[in-house]
């Protein structure tokens, strides 16, 4: 990649979220896709800034960490059947999809997102294109197909596993092949005909043998989990990040089992809730209370997540689950966490992004307003960089300067 000029990004609000506290005109100076450094302009000693340097004076505006999207699936559109076009689409179109996803969470903030399903390791091949300049889009991190029993929850992926034996292979392959993360069906889930997602899939002792095979090559496990058996054992396998999580049961109450969600809070274990639309849907009619709220209040460690790409739920609609966050009962401060600090420490990159921090990727977004007292001015992000390259997405065009035109 060509080298950057050194950018120093100057704004009236600095947002660090590790913990929350703003710096009034503050800036970053972002230098070799990295942030060389942040503080208040009183602090800034401009005799030791390099000669090259480019000023961006961004007003108005929030400058924080890029966010984080800690489940998402590139190849399903968010229309009203992405699993029926993933099955009929060829390699090449799911690719096609799967660039415009990435483009829509970059558009939306996210600069760090993690694939939590895709086919025929086409996500590693997205993720390589990213990382060596060929796409544009966040830092993502990849699973392939999730592991799943014959017949299971999104078995058209192609990770069917039926024992140990079967598991272990399955994790030695996708390592072979490129994967940053182990994804595994503990319970059923919705999108699959025959799948059902209040019962377990997989037996407590073959999600360890998933877990130690993962651990041994370096990668974390992330737990596809509705129903309660199914959460149970992959907390006890100590599975890193919990999805969905949502204590469904058979008659579609998610009736909470408390126990459980203390021991969830006891653990080293993250919840990842997906608010996607149709949980979104279900809290706003009153018919179904999110088990979100109660597992915050007693401590369990939340981190952002949306599943874009299901049923009506686009790639761009990170803030929605945002605010849905808050609604189940987060304060504004702690979904700003779960978005970007904690959420970076969950997928194990707490040594790259999440943080306005020297020596961390230079992955930031700057919004109109100020989300620590109004979420929804993160809808529509004016000017989002990762990897120090500064992008601007479509609905801000016009209202921000590209800061490429000022260095032309
Ligand atoms: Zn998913």
């Amino acid at each position: 990649m060509p080298s950057q000029a050194a950018v120093l990004y100057l704004a009236d609000r600095v947002l660090h979220t590790d913990p929350v506290s703003v710096i009034h005109r503050g800036g970053v100076l972002v230098r070799d896709g990295l942030i060389a450094w942040v503080g208040g302009l009183g602090e800034l000693d401009r005799t030791r800034l390099p000669a090259d340097i480019v000023e961006e004076d961004l007003g108005d505006v929030t400058l924080m960490p890029g966010m984080i999207d800690a489940h998402v699936h590139l190849g399903f559109d968010g229309g009203a059947d992405p699993a029926g076009r993933m099955r009929a689409e060829t390699d090449v179109q799911q690719v096609m999809l799967m660039l415009r996803s990435a483009r829509e969470l970059l558009d939306a903030g996210v600069t760090t997102a993690r694939d939590l399903g895709a086919r025929g390791y086409l996500d590693v091949e997205v993720r390589r294109a990213i990382d060596d300049g060929t796409a544009l889009g966040p830092r993502m991190l990849t699973a392939g197909s999730p592991l799943t029993v014959t017949g299971g929850h999104c078995w058209f992926m192609g990770g069917e596993i039926d024992d140990d034996r079967d598991a272990r292979r399955m994790v030695r392959r996708h390592h072979k092949m490129g994967v940053d993360l182990i994804k595994v069906m503990s319970t059923g889930g919705y999108m699959t005909a025959g799948s059902v997602p209040w019962r377990a899939q997989f037996t407590g002792d073959e999600l360890l043998t998933v877990v130690e095979e993962s651990r041994r090559l370096g990668k974390h496990v992330a737990a596809h989990c509705h129903g309660i058996e199914g959460i149970r054992r992959a907390l006890d396998a100590r599975i890193r990040t919990l999805e969905h999580c949502s204590f469904m049961r058979e008659d579609g109450s998610s009736e909470l089992d408390l126990e459980l969600v203390d021991a969830i809070a006891r653990s080293d274990s993250y919840v990842s809730p997906t608010m996607n639309y149709e949980v979104r849907e279900l809290m706003a009619s009153g018919e179904w209370a999110s088990p979100v709220g109660e597992l915050y209040r007693r401590g369990a460690k939340i981190i952002a997540s949306t599943d874009a790409g299901v049923g009506h739920t686009r790639h761009g609609d990170f803030a929605l689950a945002l605010k849905a966050l808050a609604d189940a009962g987060m304060t504004n401060d702690d979904v700003l966490i779960a978005a970007t600090s904690r959420a970076a420490e969950a997928v194990g990159l707490e040594g790259v992004t999440g943080r306005l921090a020297a020596g961390l990727s230079a992955d930031l977004v700057a919004v109109a307003g100020d989300p620590t007292s109004d979420l929804s001015v993160l809808r529509h992000p004016l000017l989002v960089i990762v990897r120090g390259l500064a992008h601007v997405p479509p609905s801000a065009s016009g209202r921000v300067r590209a800061p490429h035109e000022a260095m032309a």
